[in-house]
């Protein structure tokens, strides 16, 4: 991912068709007044690039009529983002169940579905039925599939963004390296019987954090989601960008190593790991022990929901346990907002979070940091992914590869 702030140089003369789609898109320069001030291009060279993003359908005339130009003169046209020219499918797996949908360009759901969807069955089988998820979805949608122009995939697991494979996935048995990408662009095209799309891999907290930071922050420029579901995993978004680390292992904070998990066994195979101890796998278990019937993150949740009184306490100690953890989180990239989502994210959790927080890490990195909860709630990761590859197809470097291979 590339951001989208900074990217347009100005004066440079150099401003590409994609430089003022880019432009456009983000509502910096509108009419072919402003894209001229924006870029110093000439008014017959923004007229020639724009014809290109006309006749591609990417581009149409806005509904609220011309607009005075910044030049003077007669008032303009004012441009946007043709939003319905494509579609975008997304999905998001959880361990035991998935959530796939039609998106809009712009983010909106045209068609959703969730079921059953068991990770522990292996890639061959989920991407499989995905597929056909897939084409069921864009038939409820009244979309052609023709129409699609990327797959978004949240996976609850460490992905290396060059190969979009997931990378030793402590809860993901049988996908380690496993091609996802040629698999589900297979998947779709057997179930639709069009062309192979781009298919973009992402771990789940990343592609939820940039849903919801697009969604609700879009100015914040250092913001932290953490999601404690069955396992622990953060995502962080500097400056408009999911920010990956140097191989993709940004962000896995559910095995650091913690003193109070002396003796836990974390399903990534080693001992004390904050997961192991504060996850909502870890709260269901403690549960059982107790003889309260809870196996899930979700089990957890729905106890937590009906006011049980031994899940909010176990909740509320786990929060603590994780805010533990991101006191350095929070020192290290002092981030403006803290978001804590998935299955644990209520008030006991997010008291025991703030109490530690606020003990551990400098009054300085907390100063104006807001702790918050899901905006978006169980569509971040679609919001994020249906985002994700948008912002991949339509970037101004992109942009003038696409328009060359449809003859524009
Ligand atoms: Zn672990």
């Amino acid at each position: 991912m590339t951001g989208r702030p900074g990217r347009t140089g100005k004066g440079g003369g150099q401003a590409s068709a994609g430089d003022l789609l880019e432009l456009v898109r983000s509502g910096r320069a509108t009419t072919r007044g402003a894209l001229q001030q924006a870029t110093g291009l000439s008014r017959a060279t923004v007229g020639q690039r724009l014809d290109r993003l006309f006749r591609a359908g990417w581009l149409r005339e806005g509904a609220g009529g011309p607009v005075d130009s910044p030049l003077g003169g007669r008032p303009s046209i004012t441009l946007e983002f043709d939003d319905e020219h494509a579609v975008v499918l997304a999905a998001d797996l959880d361990t035991r169940h998935a959530r796939a949908a039609v998106l809009s360009l712009t983010g909106e759901i045209h068609a959703e579905h969730t079921g059953t969807l068991v990770i522990e069955d292996g890639p061959e089988a989920v991407l499989g039925e995905l597929g056909r998820w897939f084409a069921e979805l864009l038939e409820k949608a009244g979309h052609r599939a023709d129409m699609v122009c990327g797959i978004g995939l949240a996976v609850p697991g460490p992905v290396d963004n060059g190969t979009g494979r997931v990378v030793q996935p402590p809860i993901m048995p049988g996908w380690d390296g496993y091609d996802i990408r040629g698999r589900l662009a297979r998947a779709f095209t057997d179930h639709t019987g069009t062309a192979e799309v781009p298919v973009l891999v992402d771990n789940d907290a990343n592609l939820m954090a940039y849903g919801e930071q697009r969604t609700s922050w879009p100015d914040c420029s250092a913001f932290v989601l953490v999601k404690v579901s069955t396992g622990i995993g953060a995502g962080v978004v500097v400056d408009g960008s999911v920010y990956r680390g140097f191989d993709g292992g940004a962000g896995d904070i559910g095995h650091i190593r913690v003193p109070e998990g002396a003796g836990a066994l974390c399903r990534c195979g080693s001992y004390g790991c904050l997961a192991a101890v504060a996850s909502g796998g870890a709260v269901a278990r403690r549960l059982a022990e107790s003889g309260v019937p809870a196996a899930s993150g979700s089990d957890v949740r729905d106890l937590l929901a009906a006011g049980h009184p031994e899940a909010v306490g176990l909740a509320r100690e786990a929060g603590r346990r994780v805010g533990d953890v991101l006191a350095t989180v929070v020192t290290l990239l002092n981030p403006g907002v803290l978001m804590i989502a998935g299955d644990l994210a209520g008030t006991p959790f997010l008291t025991g979070v703030r109490e530690l927080l606020y003990q551990r890490a400098l009054p300085r990195s907390t100063a104006r940091l807001e702790v918050v909860t899901s905006r978006l709630g169980e569509r971040a990761a679609l919001v994020g992914a249906g985002a994700l590859v948008v912002e991949h197809l339509y970037a101004p470097e992109r942009v003038e590869e696409r328009l060359r291979a449809m003859g524009v």
